[in-house]
Order: structure tokens, then sequence, then C-alpha cells
């Protein structure tokens, strides 16, 4: 089965671009407040960094979700498509002090600190401004996810948050500063995660700290669970929708809230990913010794995952209907990674064809580069090609 695109329209385009599906983004959201509104008290926010396209950032704010930032450069992203500062959270390792100041000045949710250091520069920060800053700790609940190394985060030997033998005395520590305002606390165990009982794992864990803190009598207003919901990359077409029922379910049946708690989550990939496609049309085709070579004007410049991650990405050609051959699909970019995907059938390519590489919506074209003085990648939705 094959996607369904307004090919004609795209025979007008210049490639690469990139293709929002918005009617299955919407639906996609649809989704995520439907079985997220079966939970009390769960909030659902946008992790910007999977995909700030403003058409983008504009249908998600539209559903009404919160935004979860890792920069300044995505908290004026998210105000600017319209999210209210009190439905931002900034997480990040290394915050500078302007992106503080600017998460200050507009007066954001919370700052999901990473460190203690951090706690000092922020109540600063606040103290000059004469404001008192809403703070919840990143913990580092060295859980593994099984997901690739390269994206799983709560290890402990990952660089993120705050390892749990230190969580006691940086929580008292938050407490007795003047200029910020201990609210809860933090976790995000990684990405592209389908094993329901990894995060099960993470409830497990958000449960004993819990118990712990209950003990000590400090108070947790909020508890964030980022996100890391994974997609069907295999299945774009029959899988289109993330299972977000199985997701709030599970946090839903085995985190034990405390009276008046509130959950929080940070999608990001589960939301956008499957609405987007990297359209590029076949420049060669060549023979090699021992196979085929589609050879397209994207390369990983354009989507950078294959070559980063050695991700999959499933990619159809939408202009062939001939039997399928094998093609390792190829780019331009003077890189030996610089390869889609090896041994991929696709229906017979012939010069001109356009591919379109599928689940491309998160981590796409924001990781766009203009290495090799590429230009970036357009990016077109479905609204406007309609
Ligand atoms: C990347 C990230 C997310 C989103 O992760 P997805 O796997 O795209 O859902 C959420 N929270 C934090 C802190 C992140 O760094």
């Amino acid at each position: 089965m094959k996607g369904t695109f307004p090919k004609d329209k795209f025979k007008a385009i210049e490639t690469p671009f990139y293709y929002y599906d918005t009617e299955l983004l919407r639906q996609t959201l649809a989704s995520v407040r439907e079985e997220c509104g079966k939970h009390e008290n769960f909030v659902v926010h946008y992790a910007v960094k999977a995909n700030a396209n403003p058409k983008i950032l504009g249908i998600v704010r539209e559903a009404g979700l919160g935004a979860d930032c890792v920069s300044g450069g995505e908290i004026e992203a998210a105000a600017k498509a319209g999210f209210t500062p009190a439905g931002i959270v900034f997480a990040g390792v290394g915050k500078s002090d302007k992106e503080i100041d600017l998460a200050l000045d507009k007066s954001i949710f919370c700052f999901n600190v990473e460190s203690v250091p951090e706690l000092c520069v922020i109540n600063e920060l606040a103290e000059k401004k004469g404001k008192t800053a809403n703070v919840a700790l990143r913990i580092n609940p060295n859980i593994g996810a099984h997901t690739h190394a390269n994206i799983t985060t709560g290890l402990a030997e990952n660089k993120f948050g705050i390892a749990m033998e230190d969580m006691e005395e940086a929580i008292k520590y938050a407490q007795q500063l003047p200029h910020v305002k201990f609210i809860g606390l933090h976790f995000h165990i990684g990405s592209q995660i389908l094993d329901m009982n990894d995060f099960v794992a993470l409830c497990n864990r958000v449960n004993q700290i819990q118990d712990r803190l209950e003990q000590l009598h400090i108070k947790i207003e909020h508890i964030n669970v980022g996100g890391g919901l994974g997609i069907d990359y295999q299945h774009p077409n029959r899988v289109p929708l993330p299972d977000f029922k199985s997701y709030f379910g599970t946090f839903a049946k085995h985190l034990k809230l405390r009276d008046g708690q509130k959950l929080h989550f940070e999608l990001g990939r589960s939301i956008t990913a499957q609405c987007g496609t990297l359209v590029t049309k076949v420049l060669y085709v060549k023979q090699g010794t021992a196979k085929k070579f589609a050879i397209v004007d994207a390369g990983m410049t354009d989507l950078i995952r294959p070559a980063l991650y050695h991700a999959y990405h499933k990619i159809e050609n939408i202009s062939s209907d001939e039997q399928p051959e094998p093609y390792d699909v190829v780019g331009p970019i003077c890189e030996s990674s610089d390869v889609f995907a090896k041994q991929a059938e696709l229906n017979k390519c012939h010069r001109g064809d356009l591919l379109a590489i599928r689940s491309a919506g998160a981590y796409g074209e924001i990781m766009a580069s203009q290495y090799n003085c590429r230009r970036l990648p357009a990016a077109y939705t479905s609204d406007e090609l309609a």
C-alpha cells in the first residue's frame, strides 16, 4: 500500500521538499486529546524540537497543547505561534543566561532544571528581575529504554538530569532559594520507545521516589514524565496513529498520582512524525557492480536520521507502478553516510520519478543543514496544495 499524495501538484514544485498532511496531524492531535482526556490531571506539551515549522506549531497550538522547549529560540518560536507562556516548560542541560532571562521575561510556566549550578543561576537572574521562577528538577532515573543508544537519555551515564542520590539535597537546596519555587520533578528516558514496559519501569521509579519524598514531607505538585512514545516507521500507511491509548493508559495504571498532582507529558515524535514526507526526485539510476543505485536530489542535509541513527524510513516511488526492484537510495552529499536506504524495494525507478520518504515529520526539516552550500528544504502543507 502506498500513501496518497497530490502528485499533480507535486510536479510543479522544486524538489526536494517536505510535505505535511495536516489532516493526519489534526487526527493525531484529536487522538492525543481523546486518550489524554480520559485521565484526570494529565497535561500534554508538544516537544517543539521535533518540528518547529510555524504551520505545524500553529495547528498543534490550536489543539490546546502546551509547549516543551529546549532553547531560547524554541521559546520564541512557541510564543510566536501563540502558545501561552503559562503552558511553556523549558528543559536543557546547558541553558545560557540569555535564554534564562528570556524565559523569565516571558514568565513561562516552569524551568526543568538539570543541575544545582543551574538552580543557582536561575535564582540569581530571577532576583535581578524581582521574580520567582517555578522550577522542576530533572531527575536521571537510571532507566534504560529499548531504543537506539544515541536516543536513550535516562541512564546514569547520560549527561541529562540530576542523579538520584543527589536528588534530596538538590530539592532541599532549591527550597531554601528565595527566587525559585520548587514545584515538581521531571524525567525523560529517551525516544522512539514502543515497549510500554519501559514506561512501566519509569512509573515504578517515580512511585519509589514519591514514597521517599513523602517521608521527608516534601510536597510535589507536578510530575513531568517527558516524551518518547514511538511510531511505526515500517508501516506509515497501515499504522498512521501512535498508540496513545496504551501510552496514557500505562501511566494511569502504574503511576500513583497523589491528590491534586498534575502529570505532564512532552510528546514530540509521536505527534508530528507520520504527517511528514520528504519528497525527492530521482536524478540518476546507476548500475553498480553488484547493485543499483537510485541517486536522488535530497541528501542527509535534508533528513539526517538515516545517517545519524541508521534510522529506517519507508520509501515509495510515487511516479511508477512497474515491478519493484531493490535499490540503494542515496543522496548527492559528499559523505559515504549519505544513504537513505539500502536495498529498498521500489517500483522500477526512472530519472525524474518522485520518491516519498515517509514518517519524516519529526527530527527531519528541523535538523536540516546547509552543508555543501545547499539550500534548506522548502515545506508545503496539504492545505496549501489542496
Ligand atoms: C526530545 C525531548 C522530548 C520529546 O521526545 P519525543 O521522543 O520526540 O517524544 C521530550 N522531553 C524532553 C526533555 C526532550 O529532550
